[in-house]
């Protein structure tokens, strides 16, 4: 088990593993996030953060929500706007440095 948080600590998230590898996804929102995805079953993680601790951000086709620390502005995960959809994303950079390190990086040009 890992953990990961933001900033300042609102939004925790334990982990059932560390991730293998991480995704640097080039596409038009992932690029301005700078976030590196790790991708789990939502059931894999476990978010403790306050009701409205994040904000949601949706857009075009409107199938992931990001989710933003309303205090700190860091973007911790997306989650599938249809909860039928068994994977969630967490940003990498919300986990230790050590184990961004250790996983295998991946660049995906992304859908633009
Ligand atoms: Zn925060």
């Amino acid at each position: 088990m890992i953990e990961a948080s933001c900033h300042c600590g609102a939004v925790r998230m334990e982990i059932e593993a560390a991730p293998a590898e991480l995704l640097d996804c080039r596409c038009s929102i992932c690029r301005r996030l700078g976030a590196l995805w790790s991708y789990y079953a939502p059931r894999q993680v476990r978010i403790t953060s306050p009701e409205g601790a994040t904000f949601i951000y949706k857009w075009q086709d409107e199938v992931l929500e990001f989710h933003t620390c309303r205090t700190c502005g860091c973007t911790t995960h997306w989650a599938p706007v249809d909860k039928s959809h068994d994977r969630m994303g967490v940003n990498a950079r919300m986990m230790a440095p050590e184990i961004v390190a250790a996983a295998k990086l991946r660049v995906s040009p992304g859908p633009g």
